[in-house]
């Protein structure tokens, strides 16, 4: 069976974490969280970086460095990861959707403006799949409303928009090393703090509300409870763990990237015979291959898909339930406007396998796998006698909707 995704160890985690356990400091925002920060703000260029036990928290500590207050809006694609809306949810904000585009399956900025009202306070764009929100069209909505941009780039470690780190444009960014994100720690997450004003209360809000990191800087002479908090922190194994993984950052990136490329040129045929949709990339973007995903014409085709595939022994999978249509979703978030393209992908969108030691056969099977299944499909569509050509059988290349 080929899996949808197998982590990645570079064979230097045990290493960090055996040095981590000789320094005797097991406790967070130790020698390896400072190298992991030091990391961020030179390689991604951020002004501040904050690791946090996932990208959860660094949401949560973003809806509360925004003040987010019960009844304040937070302008928010319906296409994304629970966290993305639930961190705001728990300060009593409300977040608004908006639909996704059509090519990129991020947050649709001309949509933007139409969400604004009096009650709203911040917009989060999601960049999917590693690919770049049009961001400077977004931070100059954010300006002119006065409204603070937080990136959910859990997807995005390493990739750019217009040649800066995707996190590093927005007030916030938050980023994700969960096992199923390009760099992992297990668990894991980042903070980064573009603008700031943000820095000493973030420092605050992640020290359960004290001003423990001023104390260890010397700055008070002693420590103390002084605002909301929580502990937003991991502990250096986590933190060494990690810093294998980011000093490898470019060259596990590179890699996913050719076994992006190569799916993406071999199926361009398929694409262009209208029978997938493949990734679209801005010539503004450049993404770090975080997922491969294929668009079907609808529900029932992509169901046909992934059997098929999983009969070749290829796991691939579908992706987000819109949060609008979700339990908590109806209960805590509001829609603004129609929801077409989201609703559209969601039903029609499958993930290829992508991992970093996935052999050239590997991804060449599936590559022929999907070639395979296309070839039985329209030989069925050539036998309407067969009996085979039922609602099933009808086949259009768009999903438009
Ligand atoms: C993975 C993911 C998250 C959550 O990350 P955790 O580190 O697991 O908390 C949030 N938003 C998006 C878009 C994600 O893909």
């Amino acid at each position: 069976m080929i899996p949808f995704n197998r982590p990645y160890m570079t064979g230097k985690e045990l290493w960090n974490i055996s040095q981590a356990h000789h320094n005797g400091q097991l406790s967070g925002d130790g020698p390896f969280t400072k190298k992991c920060h030091q990391w961020f703000q030179r390689e991604l260029g951020c002004h501040r970086a904050l690791l946090t036990h996932s990208c959860t928290a660094a949401l949560e500590m973003a809806a509360i460095l925004a003040d987010v207050k019960p009844g304040d809006e937070i302008i928010m694609p319906s296409y994304t990861f629970v966290s993305t809306a639930n961190a705001f949810v728990l300060r009593g904000g409300v977040p608004v959707f908006i639909d996704i585009r059509e090519d990129t399956l991020n947050l649709d900025e001309t949509k933007i403006e139409a969400a604004i009202t009096n009650r709203t306070v911040a917009i989060v764009p999601v960049h999917y799949a590693g690919v770049g929100c049009e961001m400077d069209t977004i931070m100059e909505i954010a300006r002119r409303y006065n409204l603070l941009v937080v990136e959910d780039a859990a997807q995005g470690l390493m990739a750019l928009y217009r040649g800066r780190h995707l996190g590093t444009i927005g007030h916030l960014g938050t980023l994700s090393f969960h096992e199923t994100k390009n760099i992992t720690s297990g668990e894991g997450g980042a903070l980064l703090i573009n603008d700031e004003r943000f820095v000493a209360r973030a420092e605050i809000i992640r020290e359960k509300g004290t001003n423990r990191s001023r104390f260890f800087r010397g700055e008070v002479d002693k420590y103390t409870w002084v605002n909301i908090g929580s502990s937003f922190l991991p502990g250096e194994l986590i933190a060494a763990f990690l810093a294998a993984q980011l000093e490898e950052a470019a060259e596990i990136t590179r890699t996913r990237l050719d076994i992006w490329d190569r799916y993406h040129v071999a199926l361009a045929d398929m694409e262009a015979s209208g029978k997938v949709r493949r990734p679209v990339i801005p010539g503004d973007c450049t993404h770090n291959a975080h997922l491969y995903h294929l668009r079907l014409p609808d529900s029932h085709q992509r169901a046909r898909f992934i059997a098929a595939m999983e009969n070749e022994g290829i796991h691939t999978v579908f992706h987000y339930i819109p949060l609008h249509s979700s339990p908590a979703g109806v209960k805590y978030c509001r829609v603004n406007g129609v929801m077409t393209v989201t609703d559209a992908v969601s039903d029609c969108l499958v993930r290829l396998p992508l991992w970093i030691d996935m052999t050239e056969e590997q991804v060449n099977h599936v590559v022929a796998a999907i070639g395979a299944y296309f070839q039985a499909i329209s030989s069925e569509r050539r036998e309407p006698m067969s009996g085979r050509l039922s609602a099933s059988g009808r086949f259009v290349g768009s999903c438009d909707g």
